[in-house]
């Protein structure tokens, strides 16, 4: 009989303050939304089970509050990471437009082996509100700024509505087991689950 072995695959998840970073982790692990706002103190995680192919791989995701300093998150916080998720709200430029100091500040602070493979998801979240008449950041400025950056995999998200909350972690899953094994599936252009449009990421999803 042979043994399964489990892998544990270390996912953070960043953007600022307010943006759903918490609903998103609780709607996907425990399949409930609040509308109250409780802002995270400090770091902290949740686990996940799942199977992807033959193999039952344990989610470990990282949570932090956005308006904490980037330094003060911490070299622990980031070693080992796996994959990195970047979490924006579609309603908010302000959150969109520091994607590009979450995404830079990950990098020195994580200092992965290749980080022109290393796996980011992007996830534009609060679609629901106001059924999308005030978003302020189309669907296809946040494309440019994930293909701009090495054509990282984009879902359109809500955790109110736990609208593709599970795409989106499986691809995150799915990425990060890939850069777990090395595996270097990252280029092989698999259609992303949005568009449909040839994007990098270990997510056939
Ligand atoms: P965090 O600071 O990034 O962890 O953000 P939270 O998860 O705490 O969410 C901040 C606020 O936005 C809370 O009041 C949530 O209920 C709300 N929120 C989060 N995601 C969504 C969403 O997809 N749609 C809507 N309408 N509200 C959301
Ligand atoms: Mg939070």
């Amino acid at each position: 009989m042979s043994m399964r072995r489990r892998t544990l695959l270390k996912v953070i998840v960043l953007g600022d303050s307010g943006v759903g970073k918490t609903s998103l982790m609780n709607q996907y692990v425990h399949k409930k939304f609040s509308q109250q706002y409780k802002a995270t103190i400090g770091a902290d995680f949740v686990t996940k089970e799942l199977q992807i192919d033959d193999k039952l791989v344990t989610l470990q995701i990282w949570d932090t509050a956005g308006q904490e300093r980037f330094q003060s998150l911490g070299v622990a916080f980031y070693r080992g990471a796996d994959c990195c998720v970047l979490v924006y709200d579609v309603n908010v430029m302000k959150s969109f437009d520091t994607l590009d100091n979450w995404h830079e500040e990950f990098l020195k602070q994580a200092n992965p082996a290749d980080p022109r493979v290393f796996p980011f998801i992007l996830l534009g979240n609060k679609i629901d509100i106001d059924g999308g008449n005030s978003r302020v950041v189309s669907e296809k400025k946040a494309r440019e700024w994930c293909a701009s950056n090495g054509n990282i995999p984009y879902f359109e998200t809500s955790a109110k509505e736990d609208y593709n909350v599970d795409d989106a972690f499986l691809c995150i899953a799915k990425a990060a087991l890939a850069n777990e094994q090395g595996q270097d599936i990252y280029f092989q252009g698999i259609p992303d689950a949005v568009s449909g449009s040839e994007q990098r990421g270990g997510c056939a999803c």
